[in-house]
């Protein structure tokens, strides 16, 4: 029997007010039914945006660190649960389990990061330039902060959301993605456990559609945080414009990593490995384009070739797993297409390029990890985000056409290169447009303290992570006390 799970909305438990529902299965053996949720509308958000609007007018009175506070109770619940929900998270979205460990721990880190900056939510306050007269500098919360997610980290990513919006003292409404929406419930159950109010919680399941539209729309929400494809994220900054509600938006990639003639080929080649191949390719920053200088692309292309048969498909939770399935039949139909697109544009495929169907693996999402040569810059598999195990290797001459190359996209997430000579590295530091550059390290690999996000169409210049996070969530507010006694007139009294 699935698992029946809830809506949690006004502080309670309960089902979509239409009483629909929808079904979560595991993508390693479509068989298995992970749950069944309710498939929400428009009446549970405007039910949810309402307990949230309630809650707030207390939460946002409640002191920062003891907020903070109850971050340090999730981490320590979050520490205890961890293999649990790992495990259900590798069964819900299929990567391997040392991966779903990872995301999970991230979230740890993030509820530890936000105990500690709970009591670091001040400013600096510069003098007055009058006498007897002092400015306060102070971050307030917004109001009901709408928090929507992808499947590919379903716990990282919504508690990179959640607990600074919490901490900051607003209140929330979670749509995580209708192919996660376990995990995200056991998230919810963290918060409510360690101490949020209930009101100020609420989760809402249902499609991008049903539950994400009247979220966007909705005008009791002030804030709206995104984490999917440029598309959805276009479409929801334009509908915010209408409303002007902040919104911070973090979207696809295109990811390229660098190798040069004199780099350490076999830490390039794990880099590459894990790059592209780990989530089975569905991270926002994973390596998706690996650009060889001349000297190294036949060597390092059979090096990879080799490695990359190796790779064992397969369930997750199976320690002999290296690399999982697809999330669900529409992403291996995209990632097929885009295979064929490639063989049309002229590439040459030199491994994987097909389902993989050999005896369980038929039950799931299985695709060969691809390899892509004579990849030319503007061709779409180039350009465009496949998100799947698809890499396109592209050789170039020097260090200045590796930059351009991989520059050359409307992306500008993560990046990496690969050399011993300290000045191309620095070169490539300064000239690589993205928000994240890694030096002899993979695309992959953020960690939770330090600001993530992208330049071009990656994002609209926010960043997750770290401190940064927290200037989605507050809204900066200046008092001014004056203590003398008289009017006194900036610019006009002291003036030169
Ligand atoms: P997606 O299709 O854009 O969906 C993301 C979320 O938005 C889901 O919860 C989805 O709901 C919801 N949604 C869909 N249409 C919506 C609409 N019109 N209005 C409001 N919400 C809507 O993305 P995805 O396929 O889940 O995730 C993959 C994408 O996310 C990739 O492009 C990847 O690069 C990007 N990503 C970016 C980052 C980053 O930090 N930059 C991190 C991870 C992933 P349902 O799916 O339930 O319908
Ligand atoms: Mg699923």
């Amino acid at each position: 029997m699935a698992d029946r799970y809830l809506n949690f909305i006004d502080g309670e438990w309960c089902e979509a007010a239409s009483g629909k529902t929808f079904e979560n299965r595991n993508p390693a053996n479509w068989d298995e039914v992970i749950g069944v949720f309710p498939l929400s509308g428009r009446e549970d958000v405007d039910r949810a945006v309402k307990s949230a609007r309630e809650a707030f007018r207390e939460w946002r009175l409640v002191p920062a660190p003891q907020r903070g506070r109850i971050m340090r109770k999730v981490a320590d619940i979050m520490i205890e649960r961890k293999e649990e929900i790992a495990r259900l998270m590798t069964r819900e979205m299929g990567k391997v389990l040392l991966e779903t460990r990872g995301d999970f721990q991230e979230g740890i880190d993030t509820a530890v990061y936000a105990t500690g900056y709970s009591r670091m939510l001040f400013a600096e306050n510069p003098p007055s330039e009058l006498p007897d007269k002092m400015g306060i500098v102070t971050r307030v919360p917004i109001g009901v902060v709408g928090v929507i997610t992808p499947w590919n980290f379903p716990m990282a990513i919504p508690t990179w959301k959640i607990f600074p919006a919490l901490v900051s003292g607003n209140t929330v409404v979670f749509k995580p993605a209708s192919d996660t929406p376990a995990t995200a419930t056991k998230l919810v159950e963290i918060l409510l456990e360690a101490g949020v109010p209930p009101k100020a919680i609420n989760l809402v399941h249902g499609t991008g559609s049903t539950v994400g539209v009247p979220m966007v729309e909705h005008p009791g929400i002030d804030v709206i945080t995104f984490t999917g494809s440029v598309p959805v994220g276009r479409s929801i900054a334009e509908a915010c414009g209408r409303t002007l509600k902040r919104v911070s938006l973090e979207l696809g990639g295109k990811n390229a990593q660098i190798v040069l003639n004199d780099a350490n080929l076999d830490l390039a080649l794990e880099g590459v490995l894990w790059g592209a191949f780990g989530t089975t390719g569905q991270r926002c920053t994973a390596t998706s384009r690996l650009i060889l200088q001349e000297g190294i692309h036949d060597r390092f292309v059979d090096m990879l070739v080799e490695a990359t048969k190796k790779l064992k498909l397969g369930d997750g939770l199976l320690p002999s797993t290296d690399v999982g399935p697809l999330i669900n039949e529409k992403a291996r139909e995209k990632v097929h297409r885009y295979v064929q697109i490639g063989k049309d544009e002229g590439a040459r495929l030199i491994t994987g390029g097909e389902f993989a169907t050999d005896g369980e693996l038929s039950r799931g999402w299985f695709y060969k990890p691809t390899i892509f040569v004579d990849v030319k810059p503007g061709m779409r598999i180039e350009q465009e985000e496949i998100f799947g195990p698809v890499l396109s290797v592209i050789k170039v001459k020097d260090l200045d056409e590796a930059i351009a190359v991989l520059n050359d996209t409307e992306y500008g997430l993560s990046s990496s290169i690969y050399t011993q000579d300290v000045n191309a590295a620095f070169r490539a530091m300064r000239d690589i447009e993205a928000g994240i550059t890694y030096v002899n390290g993979p695309t992959i690999g953020a960690e939770a303290h330090f600001p993530f996000g992208g330049v071009k169409n990656t994002g609209n210049g926010h960043r997750e992570g770290g401190w940064t996070a927290y200037d989605i969530f507050t809204e900066w507010k200046v008092v001014y006390v004056d203590y003398s006694g008289k009017l006194q007139r900036a610019q006009i009294d002291n003036a030169e």
